[in-house]
């Protein structure tokens, strides 16, 4: 047997991106499957995106750029983050990543110790733990109900706070539940971040797909804990580009240096030609945001409808991103399914449709689909799972 080191030995297979494989792999085979498992736009990469790239090819910006990424990137970052939340950063408080998973990454690499605690809200993104697990940090659950919109409190997070915790990580949109915190509650979670030291780590992946006309507020408006805010953000979501891989870190030039060091001796700068793809987005018409924001939205009250019709189940209206995540667990116990896996593979095995079960995102009662694709593979995906769950009855 080779040899595999503990740090890696530890670490899970990202089940959503496992699930993506195996869909790939069950098309090729010729099943009929509908896929509501890995959470991408369906909607392809706007052409005057791939112009940009296709231009920067031909003229030979093929070649390496700054670790950190290009300095026009960063700065347009920053504009970005200038027009949207009225923040102020300098293109030396921002890191191009490979993706928002990799800022997240090395932003917990870059403040968390070994054997510190990280603070994570259940439930989680399935990346978070393992992440967490291969920094060396220790991860402390804080649970989160439905009746609370699986939000945590600021009493909660006080009192789950011990010397040894450095860091908090929330992400809103949250990517299961579709949870939105308001700015009141994120106020009321600045001030005992403030009061305490702690790091916050805002994922703010879907901050651009928010539903019923609300505005969407970033922690990066709460100036008294700039010091102590980590904030990530990508194009993946926003600009149908996960495939891409450009995402980026926003803190403290102090910690934003330490990533690059890092940075600069593994991976060095995310793909250039990328890079130039971004910068075409985030200088771009933003319309492309509001068509995508539309089809969404009647994706989302679509599922949710179909989801609360089934007997037995309840589901959040999601807020934002564009994940439901329902509470399946009346079915448990039920002609032998013992849980969320249990239940997605009967559900993928004989109705063939495809779901991530909620123990992914240390939510055992829930699932979690994805609504990123077209209304029709929607409309058959929640006819198998009604006759799925309803043929346990
Ligand atoms: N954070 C969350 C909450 C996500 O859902 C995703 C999507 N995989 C990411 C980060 C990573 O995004 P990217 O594809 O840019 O790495
Ligand atoms: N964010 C998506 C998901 O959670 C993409 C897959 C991944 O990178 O984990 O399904």
């Amino acid at each position: 047997m080779p040899h595999v080191s503990q740090r890696l030995a530890n670490v899970c297979e990202s089940q959503t991106v496992a699930l993506n494989s195996l869909m790939a792999k069950m098309r090729r085979e010729g099943k009929d499957v509908v896929a509501l498992g890995a959470g991408e736009p369906d909607f392809d990469t706007p052409d005057f995106i791939k112009e940009e790239a296709i231009a920067a090819i031909r003229q030979g910006f093929t070649k390496y750029t700054p670790a950190d990424g290009i300095l026009e990137l960063r700065e347009a970052v920053c504009n970005w983050l200038k027009e949207e939340y009225g923040a102020d950063y300098q293109a030396n408080e921002v890191i191009i990543t490979n993706g928002a998973k990799h800022a997240v990454y090395e932003g917990i690499l870059a403040v968390v110790d070994p054997g510190e605690e990280v603070l994570l809200p259940a439930p989680y993104w399935v990346s978070y733990p393992e992440q967490i697990k291969m920094a060396g940090g220790v991860e402390k659950i804080l649970d989160t109900k439905k009746e609370d919109g699986y939000k945590i409190t600021p009493q909660q997070l006080e009192k789950a706070i011990t010397k040894k915790t450095r860091l908090l990580i929330l992400n809103s949109p949250s990517n299961p539940s579709g949870a939105v915190y308001s700015e009141e509650e994120l106020a009321g979670l600045v001030a005992v971040i403030k009061k305490t030291g702690i790091y916050v780590l805002s994922d703010e992946i879907y901050d651009t797909i928010i539903y019923d006309g609300k505005k969407y507020t970033s922690m990066i408006k709460f100036k008294e804990i700039r010091d102590q805010l980590l904030l990530v953000n990508g194009v993946s979501k926003s600009f149908a580009m996960t495939g891409w891989r450009i995402g980026y870190l926003a803190a403290h030039k102090d910690i934003v240096n330490a990533v690059k060091r890092y940075q600069g001796h593994s991976t060095s700068n995310p793909t250039s030609v990328s890079q130039k793809a971004a910068l075409a987005g985030l200088l771009g018409k933003k319309d492309f945001l509001a068509v995508m924001n539309k089809a969404f939205t009647e994706r989302r009250n679509y599922v949710h409808q179909r989801l609360t019709a089934i007997p037995g189940v309840t589901c959040m209206l999601p807020q934002g991103a564009f994940y439901a995540f329902p509470d399946f667990s009346f079915y448990y116990g039920k002609k032998g399914i013992k849980g969320s896996n249990d239940l997605c593979s009967y559900l993928l095995e004989q109705f063939n449709v495809a779901l991530v079960p909620g123990m992914a995102f240390g939510m055992e009662n829930n699932t979690r689909l994805s609504f990123a694709t077209s209304m029709q593979a929607l409309v058959k995906a929640l006819d198998r799972i009604e006759n799925g769950l309803k043929s346990l009855l």
